[in-house]
């Protein structure tokens, strides 16, 4: 298999330039995942860099671009994708080096929906209770691992990036909103009601096709538009 891919250290190089890597194929097997594959380029060449973690799709860390869409390199498949490989890091973020990412912005506009839940005073004497009803309407908004793949993959976003939250920013203020505990949900709407805030989506969907957790940000961006014109 043949692996382009993206490299950039800013201390040497002025733009990101491409490096081709080869792997044979009795180096990997049937089951191997991209991240594999990468950690096995790392011993061609140690400087290679990119983020990794958990390597179960479950700490987000290893986002990139991959032939074009946003992936998580250790649960992509090698043997869903073609021979020749080519990997950039993620749009629309600065590049720290190689495939690495700054994700500050990104986490500055998940704080900014304020991600948490906001509810009466808890009596420490009860449980705090939600129907199971209430509960699953959380379901497909609650499961975000905060990857990126996104935000990083939506147009509005890279054309406001220091206005627009992004789909993930946007999911998270979703699922507080609808959250029958929350009490502040009209703030929150209240605090998305600009023209550079939640009307910026133009609904491309690119948020939904990448999230490699199946979730659907876009359609929760137009649920909150529904319930904001309804409540506000
Ligand atoms: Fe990643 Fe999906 Fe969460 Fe976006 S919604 S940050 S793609 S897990």
């Amino acid at each position: 298999m043949q692996f382009i891919i993206s490299r950039y250290n800013p201390q040497i190089d002025k733009i990101p330039y491409d490096q081709t890597f080869e792997l044979d194929n009795t180096q990997i097997s049937t089951d191997s995942m991209l991240l594999d594959a990468l950690h096995l380029l790392r011993e061609q060449d140690p400087s290679l860099a990119y983020r990794s973690s958990c390597q179960e799709g479950v700490c987000g860390s290893d986002g990139m671009n991959v032939n074009g869409r946003n992936r998580l390199s250790c649960i992509t498949p090698l043997s869903d994708l073609p021979q020749k490989i080519v990997i950039k890091p993620m749009p629309g973020l600065p590049i720290i080096k190689d495939l690495i990412i700054d994700m500050e912005l990104f986490y500055q506009q998940y704080q900014g929906v304020d991600p948490f839940l906001q509810s009466e005073p808890l009596d420490l004497q009860h449980e705090h209770l939600q129907s199971p009803e209430d509960r699953a309407k959380l379901d497909g908004s609650y499961e975000c691992i905060l990857c990126g793949c996104c935000t990083t993959s939506c147009p509005s976003f890279w054309w406001n990036p220091d206005q627009f939250a992004g789909p993930a920013a946007l999911l998270a203020a979703h699922r507080f909103v609808i959250d029958s505990r929350d009490i502040q949900h009209v703030d929150r709407l209240k605090n998305l009601d600009s023209p550079t805030q939640i009307f910026r989506c133009r609904h491309i969907q690119n948020c939904t096709d990448a999230c490699p957790k199946g979730l659907n940000p876009s359609r929760a961006i137009q649920e909150l538009k529904s319930i904001m014109v309804k409540e506000i």
